[in-house]
């Protein structure tokens, strides 16, 4: 399975033979698990981001200034106030601001948190007592999903979802899910549904952590990844 193999055992492969998608896919979970050197991610990044961008056919992506709110049926009033604060020190990070490249240890929460009705925590909307769809806010192409968070597991984002919107240069991550349904390399259109929302991650699973979305941007700008206030276009 090519989620279990590290990017540096696929780099021995000559690189023309190689998916785009799956090189992106060891590369996020290497950085994520810290398997690799900051400095060598930051170098690798931006040749894997020239082959994801040719990837995109310009076809498949139409620009949007509106964005669909990623939660469906919940409006920018769910959105957690004061959620976007990329360099402070937060949860049991060591590490204060964000910075992709200390993947799992990050610090920093540059995301607003999107969060849902749900008193009882089973991750159905109270009202509806059904599961409450994530939505890809614009056309996205999917890099990466996983899904196999388990109670226990130290990774904080717990089941996520990577993508690509190639016309602005923007990575969103998806974090916390329940059930993903977007497959990576697949292209995911405004409105879509990328997952829904969970309570997976070693923080997001506790009882002190109300259900919700966590939803970052990254943009990037001169091949660094930096963090994105997407609040004006939710709006
Ligand atoms: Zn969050």
């Amino acid at each position: 399975m090519i989620a279990l193999l590290c990017l540096a055992a696929m780099l021995v492969v000559p690189p023309a033979s190689l998916d785009p998608i799956q090189i992106w896919g060891a590369f996020e979970r290497d950085v994520r698990d810290q398997r690799i050197e900051k400095t060598e991610a930051k170098a690798l990044f931006p040749q894997i981001y020239g082959q994801l961008k040719e990837l995109c056919r310009p076809d498949d992506f139409k620009e949007s200034g509106r964005w669909v709110f990623p939660v469906q049926g919940y409006t920018l009033r769910d959105v957690g106030k004061g959620g976007f604060r990329p360099y402070i020190r937060y949860g049991l990070s060591p590490i204060k601001g964000y910075n992709f490249y200390d993947g799992n240890r990050h610090g920093g929460h540059p995301a607003y948190d999107i969060f849902i009705r749900d008193k009882n925590m089973d991750c159905l909307d109270d009202r509806t007592h059904k599961a409450v769809n994530v939505l890809a806010p614009v056309d996205l192409l999917v890099l990466s999903t996983y899904e196999e968070w388990h109670k226990g597991s130290e990774i904080r984002g717990g089941n996520y979802v990577w993508a690509l919107d190639p016309i602005h240069d923007r990575i969103f991550y998806f974090a916390h899910l329940l059930k993903v349904e977007a497959q990576a390399g697949s292209v995911c259109r405004a409105g879509d549904v990328i997952g829904t929302v969970g309570r997976t991650g070693a923080s997001a699973a506790s009882t002190r952590s109300p259900t919700h979305l966590h939803f970052m941007v990254l943009s990037v700008k001169r091949d660094e990844l930096a963090s994105f206030d997407y609040w004006g276009f939710l709006r």
